[in-house]
């Protein structure tokens, strides 16, 4: 591990959970490391580098226009007061008071998830107000035309494995009902590899993260129609202005993007094939435990190994996750489905030794509780409770 938790005093980790904020989202390439460093003791004009920002998303996405964000979150506030203002600078100058302008955004309500904060929220953020169109499991064309009127800005579509996953309206026909009534739609792609979809089916912007599976140091991207990307872009006279994007972070997302375009994407699919082999072989017989390869949700070129906790594993999914996370190396899984008895291993940011030492360290913890029998002791709400309390007496730590 590197010297960097040594002297900062804290416990290295090793990350099966994927690309996850909370855990520093992901191991940024090397090209977007050299070109943070290269930058930061530079002066640069901004608007050049967001130009050159723009050329090199268009090139990547198939898109007019683009520019950095600080986050995807904020490429998505950013996109939607884009979308309420256009260039009218007053109406910039005025967010979040959205007096005297089209102020409603259509999201289907299967949509409206929460991605460490509700995507709400970052519309709400612009002035917005979301309407929720259809149900949680039924969004059709109709609920999408009820909800639009003289009112509406846009219209929020999500691709994530977050929304609800039965019963959602097509991105091609959400994007026919709101082009026929002349609203634009801005996806939000941010956990997406797929970097031209939605260009392909005529959505007019697109945000995705530049620090997800790009590599790239914490930053968003905004693609799309130009007017409209330059209306976001508007924005840093603004609202904007709380949500700063700094030469490091335009000049690092460069370069995860054009490095992206070159990165050897059959061998990561294959490196990470093999992990998950390697922990189904490692795993296999072991008491209490399920195993199944589970295909990317969303459709991402990504296979995790999903492992259903039965009683004879001695604990809970959850008590599972815990004891993980409190060795040291620290092993974080993916707990976003553990209330449903199983975690979830991604391989997408491991190296092989450290997906041994995972494997390893299941076996050793569910052996462990069994014999023992210290597990099975934490309810899943008592469990919740507990990460509740955690994060309401930060900065202690327990
Ligand atoms: C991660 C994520 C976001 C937020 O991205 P940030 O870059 O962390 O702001 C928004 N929407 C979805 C669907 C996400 O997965």
């Amino acid at each position: 591990m590197a010297a960097v938790h040594d002297r900062l005093g804290l416990v290295p980790i090793i990350n099966a959970a994927g690309t996850m904020t909370d855990i520093g989202a992901s191991r940024a390439v090397p090209e977007a490391v050299s070109a943070v460093a290269e930058i930061l003791p530079e002066f640069i004009d901004i608007a050049d580098l967001q130009c050159r920002a723009s050329a090199a998303i268009a090139a990547a996405t198939g898109a007019e226009a683009g520019f950095v964000t600080s986050s995807a979150a904020s490429g998505i506030t950013l996109g939607i007061a884009g979308a309420m203002t256009g260039s009218d600078l007053a109406a910039v100058a005025r967010l979040p008071d959205t007096d005297g302008l089209a102020c409603e955004v259509i999201v289907p309500a299967g949509h409206l998830v929460d991605f460490g904060a509700p995507v709400a929220q970052m519309i709400r953020l612009a002035g917005a107000v979301p309407v929720a169109a259809g149900t949680v499991f039924d969004a059709q064309p109709f609920h999408l035309a009820a909800a639009l009127s003289p009112r509406t800005a846009a219209c929020l579509y999500v691709v994530s494995h977050h929304t609800a996953q039965s019963g959602q309206i097509g991105l091609a026909r959400a994007i026919d009902a709101c082009h026929s009534a002349g609203v634009p739609v801005i996806v939000d792609m941010a956990a997406e590899y797929d970097l031209r979809r939605p260009f392909d089916l005529g959505a007019d912007l697109a945000i995705w993260s530049a620090q997800k599976f790009l590599g790239g140091p914490t930053a968003g991207i905004v693609a799309g129609r130009a007017d409209l990307v330059r209306a976001a872009w508007l924005q840093g006279r603004g609202i904007g202005r709380a949500m700063k994007v700094g030469k490091e972070g335009i000049a690092g997302a460069i370069a995860a993007l054009e490095t992206w375009r070159h990165r050897d994407h059959e061998a990561a699919r294959g490196r990470e094939a093999q992990i998950v082999g390697a922990w189904l072989a490692a795993l296999r017989g072991s008491p209490g435990l399920g195993l199944r390869r589970l295909p990317d949700w969303t459709g991402n070129p990504v296979e995790r190994l999903e492992i259903t906790v039965g009683r004879e594993a001695g604990l809970f999914a959850w008590e599972l996750a815990d004891r993980l996370a409190a060795r040291n190396p620290s092993i974080r899984v993916r707990d976003d489905l553990v209330g449903t008895g199983a975690i979830h291993l991604d391989p997408c940011n491991l190296e092989a030794p450290e997906a041994a030492a995972v494997a390893a360290a299941i076996r050793d913890e569910t052996g462990r509780s069994v014999a023992a029998g210290d597990g099975l002791r934490i309810s899943w709400e008592a469990w919740r409770e507990s990460r509740l309390r955690t994060a309401l007496s930060w900065p202690e730590r327990p």
